[in-house]
């Protein structure tokens, strides 16, 4: 026997641990568990479509499935479709690396309007997550709120013509959907200076690159701060670039305080830096200001309640990494060095030769679970039906997904 460890999430963080626990133990009994039919988390449902490179990752992950011997079990939504408890029960550790699906709210008056959206639900209906809402309609004038990185990808998207797509793996709906927009106006706002702003320049130098736009930095102002001071040029090479049609205009140091409309968001009203007030018009108002927990597993108590949070250990045969770890910090690579440290930790902790619990024994007899090659076969077809221009056309409803992963030979 060996020690058998499930992973709840087969998201960058997952993928990881599992890397580093059977690179240390090859003969572990690695299972990798996601509620999606498909795995890649984040990678497949957060990372721009037009940042092809950095969903590269995918292909090292691939190697874990195909060479490393872990074990995909999609489709099983862990306290939904089975207990924490009974995979504790039957695991000799259970790791969660389920990352932070929900999206921070700002907490002022109208936030409630419609014309109002966060980022993790727009991100995710860019991407065709199975669960995503509708693409809105944004109209001519989309402030987007917020400095960070997610911000940027939205920016950056929204910005783009139709050809700069190209390569990408936008679906026909998000393409048409973008290329239909009308956008006229793109403000990016953020509450903070420009020097302390959370975007990584290289982002930020890459609108440079757009073809459809004029961009304008107002006040981003000066700093001695290494940090701030690498922000601030990256910002001073976009500012003044291109002369398109749609105008994109970065601004700083304005905290939201209402949102105001009819029956739709019209107008943003933030705190300037100095106390006084600012309103500013617009046809709809994205918020890119970070995540938070939601969903069935409950994770701020058991983060509150662990045993040591920091290095990852929630309880006996119950540890934490990723995001849902450390919160919705990091990029795809920082959650390498966390996975890293966690695999000797669980390592150090359970007996190598395991305790002769089931394993992945219980989950037999669960229905429509979907193994690494019903994964292979999504894949297969939606690399298959890509049209020009594209890199892959995903499949966006669950159903399809589940009948394409049982298909027969025939079908593929
Ligand atoms: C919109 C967006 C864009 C980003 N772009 C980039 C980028 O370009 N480059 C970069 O380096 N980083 C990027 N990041 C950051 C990067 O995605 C994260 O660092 C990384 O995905 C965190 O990994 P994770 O495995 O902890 O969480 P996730 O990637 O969220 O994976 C969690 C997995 O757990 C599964 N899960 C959740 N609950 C359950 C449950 N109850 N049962 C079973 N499974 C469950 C989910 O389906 C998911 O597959 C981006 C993040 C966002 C939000």
């Amino acid at each position: 026997m060996t020690a058998q460890i499930a992973i709840v999430g087969a998201g960058p963080s997952g993928c990881y641990l599992a890397q580093a626990l059977l690179k240390a133990q090859p003969d572990l009994q690695v299972d990798v568990i996601d509620k999606l039919p498909v795995p890649y988390g984040l990678v497949r449902y957060g990372v721009a479509p037009d940042h092809q490179g950095t969903k590269g990752v995918i292909r090292q992950f691939a190697r874990l499935f195909e060479r490393q011997g872990a074990r995909f079990i999609g489709n099983l939504a862990v306290n939904e479709q089975i207990s924490l408890d009974d995979l504790r029960a039957a695991y000799d550790a259970v790791v969660l690396a389920a990352g932070l699906p929900g999206d921070r709210s700002l907490g002022i008056p109208g936030e409630d309007l419609a014309g109002v959206h966060a980022s993790g639900q727009l991100t995710q209906a860019i991407n065709e997550h199975p669960e995503a809402a509708d693409l809105p309609r944004l109209g001519k004038h989309p402030v987007i709120m917020g400095n960070g990185n997610v911000a940027i990808d939205l920016l950056r998207l929204l910005a783009k013509t139709p050809e700069e797509l190209e390569g990408s793996d936008a679906g026909p709906g998000v393409s048409a959907w973008l290329a239909a927009s009308g956008i006229e106006s793109l403000q990016i706002i953020g509450r903070s200076q420009a020097g302390q702003a959370k975007f990584d320049p290289v982002m930020v130098k890459e609108l440079g690159k757009l073809a459809g736009v004029t961009i304008r930095v107002e006040g981003a102002g000066d700093s001695d701060d290494p940090e701030a001071a690498k922000k601030l040029a990256a910002l001073a090479v976009i500012d003044g670039h291109g002369t398109g049609r749609r105008l994109v205009t970065f601004r700083f140091g304005l905290t939201p305080v209402a949102l105001e409309g009819r029956d739709r968001v019209e107008t943003a009203v933030f705190r300037t830096a100095d106390g006084g007030e600012e309103r500013i018009s617009c046809t709809a108002f994205l918020t890119a200001i970070g995540f938070r927990a939601e969903g069935a597993l409950e994770r701020d108590a058991l983060v509150a309640g662990a045993e040591d949070a920091e290095g990852g250990k929630l309880d006996d045969g119950l540890y934490a990494t990723g995001w849902f770890r450390r919160g919705p910090r990091g990029t795809i690579p920082e959650n390498r060095a966390d996975a890293q440290a966690l695999a000797k930790t669980i390592l150090a902790e359970i007996p190598a030769e395991g305790s002769g619990k089931p394993g992945r024994a219980i989950l037999e007899g669960l229905p429509d679970l979907v193994s690494y090659e019903g994964w292979q076969r999504i894949d297969a077809a939606e690399t298959a039906a890509a049209p020009e221009g594209r890199c892959r056309v995903k499949i966006s409803t669950r159903a399809r997904m589940l009948a394409l992963s049982k298909a027969s030979e025939e079908l593929r």
